[in-house]
């Protein structure tokens, strides 16, 4: 008997370019309908019905390959999406239908089961790409900060016991490959033969199948954590504070004391929430962005560089350090960072919390109002952080304080490295 469990042992290279179905669906990207848009569909459970290159799950791609290849996951499994939908209702907004802010992500990966109900029942394989939640958080610095007063407890966004109540959303990257270029400014020929180059090879359809425009890239997701209404996100009129930020490891989870990134991640979500608590509502973004998206094994070699430097870790040298070990200071392309904003409805910001000239750049650009920006309190700076900071101050970065000259900048130091 035929095992459904298993896909066919029969390998069809993605380099053939006959590989056209009558069962693929077009993608229209950037119309109005999600029907008229069309689903993206990236499963591999019926290789003719695929409409992009990249498979889902992003980095976990490879582990479910793996799974599957245990023997504990069965290749063709589909999921059983009953009851996973949205607890709050968000969208659509005219930013969804709009291709100069809609690229790297797809609005109506939200609940496809729903906007394509009828492909669902056609037999098509699609699968979500945004999932939305709700959740309690239990903070040691946000707990600090009720004890202390500044965060009171109101039994609606802070609860007795301390909780804070969030909508959490996960956001998996689906990008449009013409709006990618676009946002870039560089030919579509031309990234995707980069594409194709630099990641070894990988998706050969970047160039055998012009036709495919939309690619699951294999990286990090984003999540956004909602403190208050999530509708209001989209309302001008109501107050919203905001922090776009990139991963840190080390910091954000660890304390690790050389930068700045959980301090301000926790300035950010006691000012979220206590926004929430004065009738405005608050937005924390989370991207998968490690190391301004180099790697954490990169990150780790700067901090060495920097430490054993001659004259030790300054301000004055933070920059060229990681431009020497990684071969540029930031890989980070904020260009693609407010399609997550865009995707709430936002038109403006009231309260960004983010002393980066590239996030605020960006968010601008993207036509979003922004009224003030928010730097971290100078209270909030562990001191082996002193050199980032002084370091990026001086490179431009938002701040309400002066900058430092170049003979002030050697004179901010960090800790030299325990040989
Ligand atoms: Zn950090």
């Amino acid at each position: 008997m035929k095992d459904n469990t298993k896909r066919a042992d029969h390998i069809i290279l993605a380099s053939h370019n006959n590989l056209k179905f009558k069962e693929t669906l077009p993608i229209h990207w950037g119309a109005k309908d999600p029907m008229a848009r069309g689903p993206v569909v990236a499963s591999n459970t019926n290789p003719k019905a695929r409409n992009a290159i990249g498979t889902h799950s992003g980095s976990y791609t490879v582990y479910r390959a793996l799974s599957i290849a245990s023997g504990k996951f069965p290749a063709l499994h589909r999921p059983d999406l009953h009851n996973t939908q949205s607890p709050v209702k968000i969208g659509p907004y005219p930013q969804w239908s709009d291709p100069l802010k809609m690229v790297a992500l797809d609005p109506w990966g939200l609940d496809p089961q729903i906007h394509f109900k009828t492909r669902f029942e056609q037999g098509y394989d699609i699968r979500p790409t945004i999932a939305v939640t709700q959740a309690h958080l239990q903070i040691g610095e946000i707990n600090e900060a009720i004890q202390a007063g500044r965060l009171p407890i109101d039994g609606k966004v802070v609860k007795e016991n301390g909780d804070v109540r969030v909508t959490k959303v996960a956001i998996d990257p689906v990008w449009y490959l013409p709006g990618i270029a676009a946002r870039l400014q560089v030919d579509e020929g031309e990234l995707r033969r980069i594409l194709f180059q630099e990641t070894g090879g990988m998706y050969p359809e970047f160039i055998t199948r012009p036709d495919l425009k939309v690619w699951l890239p294999p990286i990090g997701s984003s999540t956004a954590y909602i403190f208050g209404n999530a509708q209001d996100l989209a309302n001008p009129a109501v107050e919203l504070t905001c922090r776009v930020h990139d991963e840190c490891n080390g910091s954000d989870v660890f304390g690790s004391d050389i930068c700045t990134c959980r301090p301000y991640l926790m300035y950010g979500i006691e000012d979220a929430a206590r926004t929430a608590q004065r009738g405005g509502v608050g937005i924390i973004v989370y991207y998968r962005k490690e190391g301004r998206a180099l790697g954490e094994v990169t990150k780790f070699l700067v901090y060495n560089a920097r430490k054993r430097q001659e004259g030790g870790d300054t301000a004055a040298t933070y920059f060229r350090r990681t431009e020497c070990v990684a071969g540029t200071e930031d890989a980070r392309f904020q260009e693609f960072m407010p399609d997550c904003l865009h995707f709430f409805g936002i038109s403006k910001i009231h309260n960004l919390h983010s002393m980066s000239n590239m996030k605020y750049d960006a968010i601008v650009k993207s036509g979003i109002e922004v009224v003030n920006r928010i730097s971290i309190p100078a209270e909030l700076i562990p001191e082996d952080a002193q050199v980032e900071m002084e370091a990026k101050k001086a490179a431009g970065y938002f701040s309400a304080e002066s900058k430092k000259t170049v003979d002030d900048l050697r004179k901010v130091k960090g800790r030299a490295i325990d040989e």
